[in-house]
């Protein structure tokens, strides 16, 4: 099936200038297709806010959404195989149903797990990498509209998974999964900047499973701290900050019912690490968003840094997000190598009037070596970003080789790879 009314990506912001969608039904047509087309690119749920995903105008974009869905838990191997259109909400759902669950999940359930695994897609916690962790295996048809298959283990498997979809269209990926587990989750309020030293900051993030802390930069220090504590682990508390006495939004003034359960609450898994229920479905947004990776030991300098240009960055700022991100093996991951702290922008929706805060936190951001989020809205330079990645030479080899025709590679991967 092929839609030719013009594709937007969820936030509406990139109006994608390949004349159509298709949508393949089977993998025999998504073989044919791509072995048939001159550029193709994969587009997931589309919650990206910049051009990762455009093919061009001359193009193909494709969406595997009617692929045959897939999501099979082998039980004693613990572990799912998931088709390349399926997403963390209806997957979640399966994973439980056996008992089972993935380590972390994002704040939202609605994106794509291929989509998400592509662009480096995290959560929060100290031991927490990105959710491309969880993967074992990739299955992607080629430039050729052959299958590949690249599992952990093999070399190149450290460039297969956050792969800015510049690899092949990924038709399965299987994930490693634990037992199920319980979460309880608590909002806090008013964690003051002043006096919160790198001992702090690692306290405070450390205190449970997964925690973000919220603020909107019109004061110095946190509005909230959401804290996700494993029933099946210790709890430090969090004591400098006090106990919300009610649900809360990350969007200061918004109402709470979209949100996950709070006050402790126990509940599973997969209902309280997104801080966004699943049965609520925004299917667009009016938001831009912006993040940042670098070093977690260069967390509360950073904060420092931001809380300097608080004037420029909160008159088009929603909320800002700071959460923890363990290291990664995968090349092109903005985890790759470094145990990070993420700080997190979500923006109004005027792109006019954000670029010059995005452009200032960028600056402010410049000397910690800050990793963009491939999926967000940037503008740091092609030269900069490469010099933060030590194995991309390795990743545009991989590409090369899987791709020689540069079939899969966009200007946004060009652009990256080569300058
Ligand atoms: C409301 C909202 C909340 C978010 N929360 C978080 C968060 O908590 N943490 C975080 O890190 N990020 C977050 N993001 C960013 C989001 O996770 C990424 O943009 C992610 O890429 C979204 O997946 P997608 O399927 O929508 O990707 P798309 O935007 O559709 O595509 C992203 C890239 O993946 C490629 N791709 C997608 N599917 C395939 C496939 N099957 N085969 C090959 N390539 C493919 C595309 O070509 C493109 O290069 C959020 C975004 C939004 C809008």
């Amino acid at each position: 099936m092929t839609a030719t009314t013009p594709v937007t990506n969820w936030a509406g912001n990139i109006t994608y200038a390949a004349k159509e969608l298709h949508r393949p039904r089977s993998l025999d047509a998504l073989r044919a297709l791509v072995a048939g087309s001159g550029r193709v690119r994969v587009l997931g749920s589309g919650h990206s806010f910049n051009e990762i995903a455009e093919p061009g105008p001359d193009g193909v974009l494709l969406s595997l959404a009617e692929l045959p869905p897939a999501i099979d838990v082998d039980t004693s191997a613990r572990t799912v195989r998931v088709s390349g259109g399926v997403r963390y909400a209806e997957l979640a759902r399966v994973v439980h149903r056996h008992g089972l669950a993935l380590p972390n999940m994002a704040s939202l359930p609605h994106i794509s797990v291929a989509g998400s695994v592509a662009t480096g897609t995290h959560g929060s916690g100290i031991g927490n990498g990105p959710l491309s962790v969880a993967v074992r295996e990739v299955e992607l048809v080629t430039a050729d509209g052959e299958t590949v298959r690249i599992g952990r283990g093999e070399e190149r498997f450290g460039g297969a998974v956050t792969s800015l979809g510049a690899l092949g269209a990924v038709t399965a990926l299987t994930l490693e999964l634990e037992p199920a587990f319980e979460v309880e989750q608590y909002v806090f309020t008013e964690l003051p900047l002043a006096g919160l030293d790198p001992d702090g900051f690692e306290a405070v993030m450390g205190a449970a499973y997964s925690v973000s802390l919220f603020t909107d930069w019109g004061a110095p220090g946190f509005r909230q701290v959401w804290v996700k504590r494993r029933a099946d682990q210790p709890y430090a508390g969090v004591d400098r900050a006090a106990p919300a006495t009610e649900a809360m939004h990350p969007v200061p003034g918004m109402p709470a019912v979209n949100c996950t359960e709070q006050f402790g609450v126990p509940g599973p898994w997969h209902e309280r690490l997104p801080h966004f229920r699943a049965e609520f479905t925004p299917s667009s947004g009016d938001e831009l968003q912006s993040e940042y990776l670098l070093p977690r030991g260069s967390a509360v300098d950073a904060l420092y840094a931001i809380d300097r240009i608080r004037d420029t960055v909160a008159p088009v700022l929603q909320t800002c997000e700071i959460r923890t991100v363990a290291a990664d093996d995968q090349w092109m991951s903005p985890a790759y190598g470094r145990d990070s702290v993420a700080l997190h922008f979500t923006w109004i929706a005027e792109q006019a009037a954000v670029l010059p805060a995005v452009l200032r936190v960028e600056q402010a951001l410049d000397g910690f070596g800050a990793r963009p989020h491939w999926g967000k809205v940037f503008a740091v330079p092609a030269g900069v970003v490469r010099e933060r990645y030590p194995r991309l030479g390795d990743f545009a080899a991989l590409a090369r080789e899987l791709d020689p025709e540069g079939k899969f590679a966009n200007a946004f991967v060009r652009n990256v790879l080569e300058g």
